[in-house]
């Protein structure tokens, strides 16, 4: 893919980049490993006043680099100045926490003194994508270098601007020239990168086959990698649901981002009993969200972030309803410039259909009728994917006990499933392995290592 920036809104081309020649990519990875010899020795205190510098240089200038988003992918301004914030946010708390994370841990052996440390490995190589330009680099850049490594970026080839961005913004904070960097390469480039004695270890976000071929590169030269890839989350209602909070809650968790997420909830299974009130509801709510321009504060819902993304999508529904599921609203690219998609319901959806068991990537939401709780999560975890789900109950005690039985990373239960520092964030099966965010989270990418003295 060329690397540019194409504004969604209109299709037009905004900025092409050069790709990096492999032996410039070289250079960028031994001025990393320099750094990072560097980095390594500093101490918890220094990288964290850095990372409170980042969160500063990202507060201070929240506008410039949420319109730098939206600009190249079209999330709503609103939400991009929520995502600034957000990295703000991660970079704030793993200055303030990850050193209590990262404490030598003191075990009673058989040594007169032994414990677990936890070493920096090295540059570690991020492969992003596109949907959240600057979150899902920072929930993986903030504890990487809080625990010592380095980071390289290799980010989706939409978005460079943001990538260039991000590398702005820590050198804006005083972090040193190598600490992070960012590489302008396709994705043919990424195995050779992988490959260099001095990566370390990768993460990649986004969709499975990309996550099949960064594993499978860092297994062919046995490093370590944390996938987090797509979803196909279900929103589950049952009977004794509060119906208005679900329609409101679902509305969102399945249009923010204009549909791209991939927690959004995407499978809507309802217990026959509510399904008709909640469809009704739920319609009414997707045909009322405001569509339009995503620079303006007031638009809810902005353009699919290219156009062959939108084409696939739309692909997708018309199969579906080829299939025999029923476009309730939407359902057709709208009539003006720019990848624009309307908020779409599709019921009557059943085991076979495209729309079933494959991930819908834009605001289609997929109503799947369950006779009662029990066939409800059989068909919540009737999906190659396990990243996330979503529970609608006023009896929490037995939402418990399903929580146990939905194979997802995580359970949102009478809320839909966002990411926080705080909290843990990955999948099962398709979605990936490893975890990001939390303690957990800055573990993936440290050696932890046993220390025995006599
Ligand atoms: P994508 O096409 O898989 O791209 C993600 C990144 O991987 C891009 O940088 C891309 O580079 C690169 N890439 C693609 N194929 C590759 C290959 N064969 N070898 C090496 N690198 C490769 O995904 P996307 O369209 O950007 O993002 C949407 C997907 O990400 C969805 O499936 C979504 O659910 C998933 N996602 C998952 C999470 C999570 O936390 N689990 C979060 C956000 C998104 P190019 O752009 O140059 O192709």
């Amino acid at each position: 893919m060329a690397i540019e920036t194409v504004n969604p809104t209109n299709n037009k081309l905004v900025k092409s980049f050069e790709k990096m020649s492999n032996d410039r990519v070289n250079e960028i990875i031994l001025a990393s490993e320099k750094a990072y010899q560097d980095w390594r020795e500093t101490t918890y205190k220094h990288r964290a006043k850095l990372l409170l510098n980042t969160a500063n240089v990202l507060k201070n200038n929240r506008k410039k680099y949420a319109e730098i988003m939206t600009l190249e992918m079209g999330k709503p301004i609103s939400q991009s100045i929520g995502e600034v914030e957000k990295c703000a946010w991660v970079c704030e708390y793993y200055a303030e926490n990850a050193e209590l994370m990262l404490s030598k841990e003191i075990v009673e052996t058989d040594a007169s003194e032994s414990f677990v440390q936890f070493d920096p490995i090295g540059i570690v190589l991020a492969v992003m994508p596109w949907n959240f330009p600057m979150w899902q680099v920072f929930r993986f850049a903030a504890p990487a270098l809080m625990a010592g490594n380095v980071g390289l970026l290799k980010h989706a080839s939409n978005v460079p601007m943001s990538a260039l961005a991000i590398e702005e913004i820590f050198l804006e904070a005083g972090l040193p020239e190598g600490a992070f960097k960012t590489l302008l390469i396709d994705s043919s480039q990424v195995e050779s990168v992988i490959k260099n004695p001095l990566i370390k270890a990768t993460t990649l976000t986004g969709s499975e086959p990309a996550g099949i071929s960064v594993a499978s590169a860092s297994g062919k030269v046995l490093k370590k990698s944390v996938m987090e890839l797509g979803g196909s989350d279900p929103f589950i209602v049952l009977n004794d649901a509060n119906i208005d909070e679900a329609v409101l809650a679902g509305v969102f968790a399945r249009t923010m981002n204009n549909g791209q997420s991939c927690i959004a909830a995407k499978r809507f299974i309802l217990v026959d009993k509510i399904a008709d009130e909640f469809e009704a509801k739920f319609i009414e709510k997707m045909n009322s969200l405001i569509v339009g321009d995503p620079m303006e504060s007031r638009t809810e819902l902005g353009p699919i972030a290219r156009e062959d993304l939108l084409l696939e999508l739309d692909f997708q529904v018309k199969t579906s309803e080829k299939q025999g599921a029923k476009i309730l609203c939407g359902g057709k690219r709208l009539d003006r410039d720019g990848a624009f998609y309307p908020a779409t319901v599709l019921s009557n959806v059943q085991k076979g259909m495209l729309a079933y068991s494959e991930e819908l990537f834009g605001p289609v939401a997929i109503m799947i009728r369950a006779k009662d709780e029990e066939e409800a999560i059989q068909i919540a975890n009737d999906t190659p994917f396990g990243l996330g789900a979503s529970l609608w109950t006023s009896n929490t005690e037995n939402a418990k006990r399903v929580a146990k039985e939905i194979d997802s990373g995580s359970l949102f239960i009478n809320g839909f499933v966002k990411s926080d520092p705080r909290l843990p964030f990955g999948g099962t099966k398709s979605s990936g392995y490893g975890r990001e965010l939390s303690h957990y989270g800055i573990k993936e990418f440290v050696n932890i290592k046993t220390v025995w003295i006599k």
